[in-house]
């Protein structure tokens, strides 16, 4: 994947990636550009001077801004990019103060349901909460692609970590885009996704699985923590990734207790036999 480059993806949709290619970015941070006469960009990324020029010079007509969440690796980029062109910013906040982007201030709040109509295309606004309690997905209804951030990634496991991130309202919201006619999916993070029903559905039975892992090991344990139980439920990860598994961890057990299954005793949880 190239980066600080605008690639055209569809008639309506060019993509230009971030230089911060990481464990959590993979191939770096997608920005996306919609329409040519009054454009949108969705996420300008971290705050990377070379990125933020390359999108003021991939168009003279940006007309507003919109932003899936305020992970560091999201928004930063909206100050950088309105003190270059003054636009407009949308998106939502959150209370969280765990890795968040504190320079985002939106113009306007967006709610679910909300369209941005332009004159060649319009955007539905899509509230995703889960990977982040503030997440939202853009549906460009023209091609049936969404703009998923970080809901669903191309290439990696979206990582959910508490409290803001929540696993329950994770698979909700990758429940809810049953809900619209999808064609494609143009991720936060990666290529473009086909079949995006598929995907999603995919992603639900994947997170099931390791739901059935952990609490087949909290029923071998009696008890546990992310710590103790991460070596049996990411048996099929290097350890090295455990730091961050043992934040889905976390969520994947405070699922379990909002299910009744599990109880959580200061920072200890039990399988609840009743
Ligand atoms: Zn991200």
């Amino acid at each position: 994947m190239e980066t600080e480059k605008a690639i055209q993806l569809s008639p309506l949709v060019r993509r230009i990636t971030a230089g911060n290619a990481s464990v959590f970015t993979g191939p770096g941070t997608n920005t996306y550009l919609v329409g040519s006469k009054h454009v949108t960009v969705v996420d300008p990324g971290p705050a990377l001077d070379t990125h933020i020029e390359a999108i003021v010079e991939a168009s003279d007509s940006i007309k507003q801004i919109v932003v899936t969440h305020t992970h560091p690796d999201h928004s930063p980029g909206v100050k950088l990019l309105q003190d270059a062109i003054n636009v407009p910013a949308y998106g939502l906040i959150t209370d969280s103060t765990k890795d968040q982007d504190r320079t985002f201030f939106p113009t306007k709040l967006l709610s679910d349901g909300d369209t941005l109509v332009e004159i060649d295309y319009s955007l539905e606004v899509i509230h995703t909460p889960g990977h982040a309690s503030n997440h939202l997905c853009y549906l460009l209804k023209e091609e049936g692609l969404i703009f998923t951030g970080d809901h669903i990634m191309n290439g990696s496991t979206v990582v959910i970590s508490p409290p803001d991130g929540n696993m329950k309202h994770y698979l909700e919201s990758l429940q809810k885009l049953k809900n619209y006619d999808l064609k494609t999916i143009a991720p936060g993070h990666g290529e473009l996704m086909q079949e995006p029903q598929r995907v999603a559905e995919w992603i639900v039975k994947h997170r099931l699985e390791r739901e059935k892992k952990v609490s087949d090991a909290l029923k071998e344990d009696g008890e546990g923590t992310p710590d103790t139980l991460v070596n049996k439920v990411y048996d099929d990860v290097d350890s090295s990734l455990f730091p961050i598994a043992k934040w889905s961890l976390e969520a994947h057990l405070l699922k379990l207790t909002d299910d009744g299954l599990v109880v959580k005793e200061k920072d200890k949880f039990l399988w609840n036999e009743n």
